[in-house]
């Protein structure tokens, strides 16, 4: 079943939005050759316990950190440990913060000192499909349509987009219904309504889009070990049309 939130949820929302974004743009703002990745870890978990929020993915089906920290050919879920980005790494930190009863949930990859021109083609063209998805977003319109001008963006940009992990409603649980794919058919899936919350967030990858989760049973990485790229925000859409939730500001 899809919730849909009034007016005093969404404000909670945003208030869980805010601390997560903060989270992730102090995060991006740590990721510098030389860093370790357990170090960004712990600058976000001070940053969202700081809020007096809870980090969302601590302990989440026992993620062991919390943030999911993924680098260069790893997509999504990549667990921060004692390894230190390098310069022209380029690093995706996907931040959840749980405060008041609401989750919020925002992820980006950041370049890390001088990357390739491909690597920030990637990057832009993974932020510009979910601001054309988040173009979509209307009432009446459907999920597939926010889908399909994701994928249409990506693959255009001669990328692919993952398909075995995709958005999903976010509110007292970090994963709730519908799911968002990042890739669909334009007039699919379920209608948008007024007082639906969810997560848009596409993992775009340089080459094949085959992945598969590594022997800790939590980080995705490409097959063919070409990079990957993941932005996330969580929105709503309100009575006047879409807002991004995850905004730090
Ligand atoms: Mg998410």
């Amino acid at each position: 079943m899809i919730k849909l939130r009034n007016k005093t949820q969404i404000e909670k929302l945003r208030e869980s939005g805010r601390i997560a974004a903060g989270a992730l743009r102090l995060a991006g703002e740590l990721a510098k050759p030389g860093t370790t990745l357990i170090s960004i870890d712990t600058a976000i978990r001070h940053f969202i316990e700081s809020h007096g929020a809870v980090p969302s993915f601590l302990n989440y089906n026992g993620f062991p950190a919390s943030a999911c920290i993924s680098v260069n050919d790893e997509v999504i879920h990549g667990i921060p440990d004692g390894r230190r980005l390098q310069e022209g790494d380029i690093v995706s930190i996907d931040v959840g913060a749980y405060y008041k009863g609401f989750h919020g949930d925002c992820a980006n990859t950041f370049g890390v000192g001088e990357i390739s021109e491909e690597a920030k083609r990637l990057i832009e063209v993974t932020k510009a499909s979910f601001f054309k998805g988040f173009g979509m977003i209307a009432e009446n319109n459907r999920i597939g349509d926010i889908a399909s001008a994701v994928q249409e963006t990506a693959e255009s940009a001669g990328f692919s987009v993952v398909r075995e992990y995709v958005g999903h409603g976010v509110g007292e649980n970090l994963h709730e219904s519908p799911d968002v794919p990042n890739y669909g058919r334009p007039g699919r899936g379920p209608r948008l309504m007024t007082g639906m919350v969810f997560a848009v967030e596409p993992m775009i990858c340089q080459h094949s889009a085959e992945v598969k989760v590594l022997s800790n049973e939590w980080t995705v990485v490409t097959v063919d070990k070409g990079l990957a790229a993941h932005y996330e925000n969580t929105v709503a859409l309100t009575e006047n049309g879409p807002v991004i939730l995850t905004d730090a500001d």
